[in-house]
């Protein structure tokens, strides 16, 4: 999918690039006509009016006996043995007078039907050389037009450089094709790469998902089935299959919401509502929370403030997440505490910034598991085999919501000594 994408990203590329060189070398290609082309045209056009106004000229360009006081004109002898052709023909295109027969019956004429002049490019078959031809109507006292005069000049040095021209663009133009295809694909394959990294992520996130939640509807599906298919046992027995189901259930809701949270996040559509937020009072609403469940898992779980300090441990955030903040790393800090733990939330003060940290004396992780801690679906084996109705996602939420305060969440553990997860704001 991604190649395809980047084939035709790439032709595109090349494409608009090659548009943009062709639209470039037109007008350059328009310049150099004018310099060049032009240039003759305009003399010629000059050349032309003043034969038409000098009969003396003119007869001295076809060639015929004239007198030896020529005019004071701007056209230059030079000018007029430049002309390969000088010709004047009557109203319907017949040849009157010529300096070259041959080639006046050679190059290509045309009768205007209005009285305009007219330019064209010849080239000669048999010399190879290139022609410039205009035709100017001869036009009498009353407006009537009683013949033509076609002039021709070699523009074969200037045709060349049309030539030149041209040819070092088409070279340069398949060079830049090239180079434009190649820049094209390593161009497109560098903006893709963010966007099929996102999707590659997604896709993975997808497939964990689907597995992590076909694990508790498949438990929920065969403890439901053993207690259909023994109705007849006790009710005992029965109300044990029911109750796994139930646990299963719960487990699958808080996977479910937990997916929630993350996809909302992926997509940017939470919006925080931001408040003033003392955090040593939130600490001891969600600390009464576990308490009851310390106390059964006989983990002493306490807050610690940085009296040094002396300030109120504000920040500005919205008040639910950071309740859900605490709620993930206490949670997690009970369920990898063993009994006579202790589990400290510490609040502090360092130059501008709170600190927040949930300090435990538990089951602690090497660099490597420190090194996966934040990733989805990810659970360390110890985690895993003790069962502890983990999902995977806690730490992953519990990091957006950090990163959402414009805040840092890092880990410093140790293997069998204990976990501080710290948070900056
Ligand atoms: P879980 O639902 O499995 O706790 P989390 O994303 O919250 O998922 O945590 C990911 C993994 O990080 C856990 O499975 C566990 O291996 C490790 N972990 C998290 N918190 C602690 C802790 N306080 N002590 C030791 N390991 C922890």
């Amino acid at each position: 999918m991604f190649t395809k994408t980047r084939i035709k990203l790439t032709v595109l590329l090349a494409v608009i690039l090659i548009l943009l060189y062709a639209l470039l070398s037109l007008m350059a290609g328009e310049v150099v006509n004018t310099l060049t082309i032009g240039q003759v045209d305009r003399s010629m056009r000059t050349g032309a009016m003043e034969l038409l106004h000098h009969e003396n000229l003119l007869k001295l360009a076809l060639n015929q006996p004239q007198p030896d006081n020529l005019p004071d004109n701007r056209i230059s002898p030079h000018m007029i043995h430049s002309l390969f052709l000088v010709d004047i023909r009557s109203n319907n295109g017949q040849l009157l007078a010529e300096n070259d027969k041959a080639l006046a019956q050679a190059v290509p004429f045309s009768l205007s039907k209005e009285n305009q002049i007219q330019f064209l490019t010849w080239r000669d078959p048999s010399s190879g050389n290139h022609l410039r031809l205009i035709t100017v109507p001869i036009i009498n006292g009353n407006g009537g037009r009683i013949g033509f005069l076609q002039l021709g000049m070699d523009i074969s040095p200037q045709v060349q450089v049309l030539q030149k021209f041209w040819q070092v663009f088409s070279t340069v133009g398949v060079i830049g094709f090239v180079v434009a295809l190649l820049a094209g694909y390593y161009v497109s394959g560098r903006a893709l790469r963010p966007i099929k990294n996102s999707w590659v992520q997604q896709q993975r996130f997808v497939a964990d998902a689907s597995h992590e939640l076909r694990t508790p509807l498949t438990i929920i599906q065969s403890n439901l089935d053993l207690a259909l298919s023994h109705a007849e046992d006790t009710k005992v027995e029965v109300l044990e299959w029911v109750s796994n189901a139930k646990a299963e259930a719960r487990r699958l809701t808080r996977l479910t919401d937990d997916l929630l949270t993350l996809a909302r996040s992926d997509g940017n559509e939470t919006v925080l509502e931001i408040t003033e937020v003392e955090l040593s009072s939130l600490v001891m609403e969600v600390n009464d929370l576990f308490s009851p469940l310390a106390e059964v898992k006989q983990i002493q779980l306490m807050m610690e403030k940085d009296t040094k300090s002396g300030v109120d441990f504000m920040v500005k955030g919205d008040r639910a997440r950071l309740r859900q903040l605490l709620i993930i790393l206490i949670d997690n800090a009970l369920k990898y505490t063993l009994e006579d733990g202790v589990i400290k939330v510490i609040l502090s003060q360092q130059r501008h910034h709170t600190i927040l940290k949930v300090q435990d004396t538990g089951i602690g992780m090497d660099q490597k598991e420190m090194a996966h801690a934040f990733d989805r679906f990810y659970r360390a084996d110890l985690a895993r085999k003790r069962e502890t109705g983990g999902t995977g996602l806690g730490l992953s939420i519990a990091k957006w919501i950090v990163e959402m305060h414009g805040a840092k969440l890092t880990v410093q553990s140790e293997k069998g000594l204990g976990s501080t997860f710290i948070a900056t704001f």
